[in-house]
């Protein structure tokens, strides 16, 4: 592997440009107009411009992107997530340009593309996936008998669905008709394909998902769980690792049934298989994701092992030399930084970002795609960065966050930040007692409460700090104070640090 081309943007790009780095492999990203100054780009050994702003003119260009990839040398592709991450075509295109794609086989891709195909796969490889049919649906009579059978709420959802899309929970017959209707639209609108399946609705479940690694060598092994619960829509806001509801041995059981299902498809590098994990300590199986998960650091705090490398080592035929037996060390939470008014119905927020102060300090991990002067448009995903910390326990994990999303000021535009400081300081939360649908339950009663420190009120001091400094190095007499200065400046004693900052009005006598 020579040249690695990255076909994404934001902190995935930076996150592969990274990767590439301490491997000592040159990075090459393509970004789009809106991502000109974008960190990513400035950040690579080199970058070529695509098009513009909408994915569809830029990022979603394949051939283009291919052939960007044959003019500047690179003999590699990483995909990210997003994008052409899950195409079966793209992998299929690159793999036959013959460059090296820093992903799963395209008839992987293929094999776990459609829902209903992966939960057969399951099934025929003995892993429980949640009841239901495993053929798109004919018409409502069929689904109103299917849930008839498995008893109301059932849930509808397009075969090829992602991100949520073509799903619709049903509490009872009258409704089915409807909603069968509006799922199809939805997925063929999405994803131009309309069939839709049924399974049972299972009530309070957590979404637990395993991480897999498999190498070209027939080794696959599972790197323990994420805990992913704290969903709003169907989008995670909020992940850790391990989950507090699953002990040894079911990691160990867990972790098995997605190596199996891996296998099965054929899986080569690194992936993810999603469960739904009910009350009762069942577990079903929901779909795998052939790509890196953006929470994927989560897994590289508790294992130390770094997923984004290894997906290059996988690509270059390395042999892994670990196996399943890893446990987690301590304990990953990761808050997704969003640019959402998350006070005002999560609207999106637009802008530019005027100042950004980082958080650091021990166990703090911060991967962005944005900085100061960055600006945030509507073109792309509202996720601006992942704010991950590490800690020996899970008490200490929280506490570690809180402190990290309190040093995080971002102004500008509105974020996610406050609202990831509610969920820290929610008693439930801390207690681990939550599942899929507790975020959404809770949602009123967080946003009521009082925000945990008084941010608004640091920001708006720390902000009439900087004005004053402003004023006193116009004019340091006009602060107030500085008669008679003169004579005190000229002691001996003082250090030239110190007597330039009383000049500056900065330091009292
Ligand atoms: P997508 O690919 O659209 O994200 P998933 O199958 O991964 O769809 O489901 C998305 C989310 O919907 C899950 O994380 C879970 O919160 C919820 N969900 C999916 N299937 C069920 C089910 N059978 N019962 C209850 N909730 C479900």
């Amino acid at each position: 592997m020579k040249k690695v081309l990255i076909a994404n943007r934001g902190e995935i790009a930076l996150r592969v440009v990274r990767a590439c780095r301490e491997l000592g492999i040159p990075s090459v990203v393509v970004y789009s107009d809106a991502d000109a100054r974008a960190p990513h780009v400035r950040e690579a050994d080199e970058a070529v411009r695509l098009g513009p702003p909408p994915s569809s003119e830029s990022y979603l260009l394949g051939d283009r992107i291919i052939a960007v990839a044959r003019e500047v040398g690179a003999d590699a592709i990483h995909p990210g997530y997003g994008f052409l991450s899950e195409r079966e075509w793209f992998a299929r295109a690159v793999r036959e340009a013959g460059l090296i794609w820093i992903g799963p086989p395209a008839e992987a891709i293929a094999a776990m593309g459609s829902k209903i195909a992966a939960r057969t796969l399951a099934l025929a490889h003995d892993v429980p996936v949640v009841p239901g049919t495993t053929e798109p649906l004919r018409d409502a009579a069929e689904a109103l008998a299917i849930a008839e059978r498995f008893g109301y709420p059932v849930l509808l959802k397009a075969a090829a669905g992602g991100g949520g899309k073509g799903m619709r929970v049903v509490r009872d017959a009258a409704a089915m008709a409807g909603a069968l209707e509006a799922a199809r639209r939805e997925s063929k609108n999405a994803f131009g394909d309309d069939a839709v399946y049924v399974e049972k609705y299972i009530e309070g479940p957590r979404h637990v998902e395993i991480q897999v690694l498999a190498d070209q060598h027939r080794r696959c092994v599972s790197l323990g769980e994420r805990e992913c619960s704290v969903q709003r829509r169907h989008q995670k806001m909020i992940e850790e690792a391990p989950s507090p509801a699953v002990n040894a041995e079911l990691r160990k059981a867990m972790g098995a049934a997605a190596v199996r299902v891996a296998k099965a498809a054929g899986y080569q590098n690194a992936g993810t298989c999603e469960f739904l994990l009910a009350p009762n300590g069942q577990f079903y199986f929901l779909e795998m994701n052939t790509r890196i998960q953006v929470e994927h650091p989560v897994t590289e705090m508790v294992t130390g092992i770094d997923l984004v490398q290894w997906q290059l080592r996988i690509a270059r035929g390395e042999r892994l030399p670990f196996t399943s037996a890893i446990e987690p060390r301590g304990w990953a939470i990761e808050c997704r930084i969003t640019s959402e008014d998350t006070s005002n119905g999560f609207l999106p927020s637009t802008g530019r970002i005027d100042y950004l102060r980082l958080p650091g300090g021990p166990g703090v991990r911060w991967d962005s795609g944005v900085g100061t002067g960055s600006e945030v448009t509507l073109f792309y995903d509202p996720m601006l960065a992942k704010l991950i910390v590490w800690a020996p326990t899970r008490a200490e994990a929280i506490a570690r966050m809180r402190r990290a999303l309190d040093e995080l000021t971002i102004q500008g535009i509105e974020t996610s930040r406050e609202f990831h400081l509610r969920v820290m300081e929610d008693d439930e939360f801390q207690r681990g007692a939550i599942d899929i649908q507790w975020l959404e339950r809770r949602l009123d009663s967080l946003l009521a409460a009082p925000v945990p420190r008084d941010q608004v009120e640091s920001a708006a001091i720390a902000a009439a700090l900087l004005a004053d400094r402003d004023r006193r190095r116009r004019s340091p007499r006009a602060a107030g104070g500085a008669a008679g200065k003169a004579d005190e400046l000229s002691r001996p004693e003082l250090s030239p640090w110190a007597r330039l900052a009383r000049q500056q009005g900065l330091r009292d006598a």
